[in-house]
C-alpha cells in the first residue's frame, strides 16, 4: 500500500520515511531542488558515491550533514550496517555523483533491503539525464526502453540482435571513448538508416543534440570526436511484420 502524506513542503521530513534517494543535478547546479536541499541539511547521515565529488556540492548548498561512501565495491557489504542505523531511527540520505540513485548508479540494492525489512524510503524527483535526451530526441515518448550502458562483452551482441527489433523508443548511456564503436555496431544490427539522437553534456555550457540516421552520426563522430558524457536515443522498429 502507498501511503500519501499531504504538505510534503510544510519545512520538516514526513514522520515514518528513513531513508530518502536524492537525485543530484548532472551538470547544471540550477537543477538542484529545494526539497533536496532541505532534506540533505535535515538528515542524520548522507551515503556519497564519491565524497570528494560531492562534498563540493553539499559545500555549494551549504549542507553539513555528516557523509559516508557508499558505492558499487561496497555497496553489498554496506547494507546490513546502513539498515540497523535506519532500523535504529536515523534518516539517511543516498546520492550518487550526478543524477538519480539507482538509474545506473547504486541505489537498487538498498531499496530493495529497505522494502524487505518494511523501512519506509522515498525516492526525490529530481535530475536524471535518460528524460531530457528522450524528449530532445523527438522520438515518441509514450512508451520506451531504458537500458542504460550495454554490457561491455558478455552478452553484448545477443542484446543488440534483440533491441534492433524493439518498436519503442529506446535509451542507451555511452561513455564518449566507445560512441563510435556502439554506433558502428547500432549499424551493423539495427541496419544504417536507423534514426537516432544523441545528446552529450546535457544542462552544461557545451550541451548539444545531434539527429540523424545512425550511419550520419557515425560519420559525423568519426571525424570529431565526442567529448564529455552521452545518451544514445534510437527510434524504435517501425517494419512491418
Ligand atoms: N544516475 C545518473 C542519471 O540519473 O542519469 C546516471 C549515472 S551513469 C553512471 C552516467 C551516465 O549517465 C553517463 O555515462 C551518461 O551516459 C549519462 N549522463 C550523465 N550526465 C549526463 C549529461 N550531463 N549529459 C549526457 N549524459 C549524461
Amino acid at each position: 500500500m502507498v501511503k500519501t502524506v499531504d504538505m510534503k513542503d510544510s519545512g520538516s521530513i514526513s514522520r515514518d520515511t528513513r531513508l530518502f534517494l536524492v537525485p543530484t543535478p548532472i551538470g547544471n547546479l540550477e537543477d538542484m531542488t529545494l526539497r533536496a536541499i532541505r532534506i540533505l541539511k535535515e538528515v542524520d547521515l548522507i551515503l556519497a558515491e564519491d565524497t570528494r565529488t560531492s562534498g563540493r556540492l553539499l559545500r555549494h548548498f551549504g549542507i553539513e550533514t555528516p557523509m559516508q561512501s557508499y558505492h558499487m565495491h561496497n555497496e553489498h557489504r554496506r547494507v546490513d550496517s546502513i539498515l540497523d542505523r535506519l532500523k535504529s531511527g536515523d534518516r539517511i540520505a543516498l546520492i550518487s555523483d550526478a543524477g538519480t540513485p539507482g538509474i545506473s548508479d547504486p541505489g537498487f540494492l538498498l531499496a530493495r533491503a529497505c522494502i524487505e525489512k518494511k523501512i519506509e524510503l522515498e525516492c526525490l524527483p529530481g535530475p536524471t539525464a535518460f528524460v531530457p535526451a528522450l524528449v530532445n530526441s523527438g522520438f515518441p515518448c509514450d512508451r520506451f526502453v531504458f537500458e542504460g550502458f550495454l554490457p561491455v562483452k558478455k552478452g553484448r551482441q545477443t542484446r543488440l540482435e534483440e533491441l534492433s527489433q524493439e518498436r519503442r523508443t529506446l535509451i542507451l548511456y555511452e561513455s564518449p571513448h566507445k560512441l563510435v564503436k556502439t554506433l558502428t555496431q547500432i549499424c551493423e544490427f539495427f541496419g544504417e538508416d536507423r534514426m537516432i539522437s544523441v545528446s552529450r553534456e546535457l544542462t552544461k555550457l557545451y550541451e548539444e543534440t545531434l539527429r540523424g540516421t545512425v550511419k550520419e552520426l557515425k560519420e559525423h563522430f568519426e571525424i570529431q570526436p565526442p567529448k564529455g558524457e552521452i545518451v544514445i536515443v534510437i527510434k524504435g522498429n517501425s517494419d512491418k511484420i
